[in-house]
Formats: C-alpha cells, sequence, structure tokens
C-alpha cells in the first residue's frame, strides 16, 4: 500500500495492493494549467513545468478520511476531470469521465514523496515534452512501453468489473462530485501563465 495525503492532512487514502502502474512526468499545457489554477505551479511542476504522477487502476485507491473535502474541474467539457481538494488545494489525480477508462493519474503533491520510486520504480516516461518549458526540451522517451501498460490497465479493469469499485463513482457510475467546467477565458489566462 502507498499512503496519498493532501498537504493539510485532512484528505487521506491509499493506494492498495498490486498491479499495473505507471510512473510518468507529462509537461501538457492543461497538466499545468491546472497546477495554476489551484495555486501550486511551484511545488507541482519540474523546472520545465512537467507534472509528475502516477498512473494506477482506480479500483486500488481507497479514502480512509475526507472525500467530502474533493472537488474537479475540467478545462474543456470533453477535457480530463481533475481532482483537487478543496481544504488545502491540493492536486490530486487527473481520471477520464468514462468510468470504463478506470484509471487515475495521481499527481506526486499528494503521494509518500519518500516512497515513491521505491514503490513505483523510476521515471519510465515522459510525455509532450514539446510543450515543456525551457529551450532544451527533456528527451521524449518511454511512451510505447507506458501506452501498453495504461491499456492493459484499463482493459483489465472493464473485463474484470474492478472499474466499478472506483471511489470517484457512484453506483449510477455518475461523479462522485460534479466536475466544473472552466470558461474558456480563464483556461487561456491559466495556459499564459
Ligand atoms: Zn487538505
Ligand atoms: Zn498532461
Amino acid at each position: 500500500m502507498h499512503a496519498i495525503r493532501c498537504q493539510c492532512g485532512t484528505v487521506r487514502a491509499q493506494i492498495n495492493g498490486k498491479g499495473i502502474h505507471n510512473h510518468i512526468v507529462c509537461y501538457c499545457r492543461d497538466c499545468r494549467a491546472f497546477a495554476h489554477f489551484l495555486g501550486t505551479g511551484e511545488g507541482t511542476l519540474d523546472a520545465q513545468g512537467g507534472t509528475e504522477v502516477i498512473q494506477v487502476s482506480q479500483a486500488r485507491l481507497q479514502f480512509s478520511q475526507g472525500v467530502e473535502q474533493l472537488a474537479a474541474i475540467r478545462l474543456t467539457d470533453k477535457g480530463m476531470v481533475r481532482w483537487y481538494t478543496t481544504c488545502c488545494k491540493t492536486p490530486l489525480g487527473n481520471i477520464m469521465s468514462d468510468p470504463k477508462m478506470a484509471f487515475i493519474g495521481l499527481i506526486h503533491t499528494a503521494l509518500d514523496r519518500d516512497n515513491i520510486d521505491k514503490d513505483f520504480g523510476p521515471i519510465t516516461a515522459r510525455f509532450e515534452t514539446a510543450a515543456a518549458l525551457g529551450v532544451a526540451k527533456p528527451a521524449q522517451h518511454g511512451i510505447f512501453p507506458v501506452i501498453c501498460r495504461f491499456i492493459g490497465m484499463s482493459l483489465a479493469a472493464r473485463l474484470s468489473g474492478s472499474y466499478k469499485q472506483s471511489p470517484l463513482f457512484d453506483v449510477k457510475a455518475q461523479l462522485i462530485v460534479q466536475a466544473r467546467v472552466l470558461d474558456a477565458a480563464t483556461v487561456a489566462a491559466l495556459k499564459a501563465e
């Protein structure tokens, strides 16, 4: 198990068991905009504006306290659902709105920093490196195996039905809280930061 907690400790959860996972950094502008939305760019983003993420199946995620503090936004009405905690604005993770795409990309800020590499191994891929900040871009690498594991994760969750155990969807397959869609002007301003 791997401990999850928001910065203030109100929201606590864990990643249970073993399974397929990915340890990646995403340099896309959307992930960066989310950090700026929360005002946590400094603590969340690396020197080139990347967000370090652990992808696991949502069924492995279990909250022990503070679920009522969860909130979510989307940058567009079709975009990823981006979760954070209202108590202290800790970015938590990103999911697709389709519950059958059963993974969550957990953002390192809510993870147990000292044990990330021990529990999930080192970073194996860097995505969207063309959108990284700075002149010398990080090398894009490791994409294919990550995508294979990602598909494996989603497929396994779909076939086994374990996607229905996600704590982020209710029994009717609706998100447990409605995700607020940001307006285009707000998103444009966040992306300009
Ligand atoms: Zn908190
Ligand atoms: Zn991204």
